[in-house]
């Protein structure tokens, strides 16, 4: 005999829930970390503040295996392509975190080369105030990316990644259409003019033309 436990049972849900709940629990983040700020993000690490309670403990230093880019601290010009090529070498979904006055504005340096803020270079999802922020701040700034990815729609994105390559096949064979029949024109004039010419040149060379 077996009890209501051991029987078969199910559960319901969308594919959306299922992949944003792994997502939003297991965000890894990239430290780019330039300046005093990246010293109270290695806080966060510690045990007396355990990033791993929301999953987030396993800091990378490769862009492929991250996918949160937290930038903690100065940047400046010569470091913003650097900067820019980390997150384009990152695999979407990918989420960009800017901790501290620095990161997110240039702070007190009002100078030729700091950058006033990353959202300069690349796209900003959460900003952390202060000089710098406590790692509460960081919890925090966390728990706002958690529902920021909670709230994305992984269907919709892929969806509209779809329509938008089809739209640019769209336009491409419309261009190549366009390009052919150019092409042909030319060439059916081209062999007309040839032919014209021929058919000249051989009625001017007819010895049984009239006038000769
Ligand atoms: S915001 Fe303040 S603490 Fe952070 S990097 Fe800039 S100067 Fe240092």
């Amino acid at each position: 005999m077996t009890t209501e436990a051991q029987e078969g049972n199910f559960f319901t849900s969308s594919l959306d829930f299922l992949v944003n709940w792994g997502r939003k629990n297991s965000l890894w983040p990239f430290p780019y970390g330039t300046a005093c700020c990246a010293i109270e993000f290695m806080s966060t690490e510690t045990a007396r503040y355990d990033l791993s309670r929301i999953g987030s403990e396993y800091v990378r230093f490769t862009p492929r295996q991250s996918d949160v880019l937290l930038v903690a601290g100065t940047i400046t010009y010569k470091q913003a392509p650097i900067l820019k090529r980390i997150y384009e070498q990152m695999a979407e979904p990918r989420w960009v975190i800017a901790m501290g006055a620095c990161a997110c504005s240039g702070g007190f340096y009002d100078c030729y080369c700091t950058v006033p803020g990353i959202d300069h270079i690349i796209p900003v999802d959460v900003y952390i105030g202060g000089c710098p922020p406590r790692p509460e701040s960081f919890f925090d700034a966390m728990f706002d990316l958690q529902k920021k990815v909670e709230d994305e729609s992984f269907m919709k994105e892929r969806t509209e990644r779809l329509q938008e390559q089809i739209e640019a096949l769209k336009a491409k064979s419309a261009q190549c259409r366009e390009e052919l029949i150019n092409s042909k024109d030319s060439a059916c004039e081209l062999v007309s003019s040839t032919l014209r010419s021929k058919v000249n040149s051989i009625l001017n060379a007819n010895p049984f033309k009239k006038g000769r």
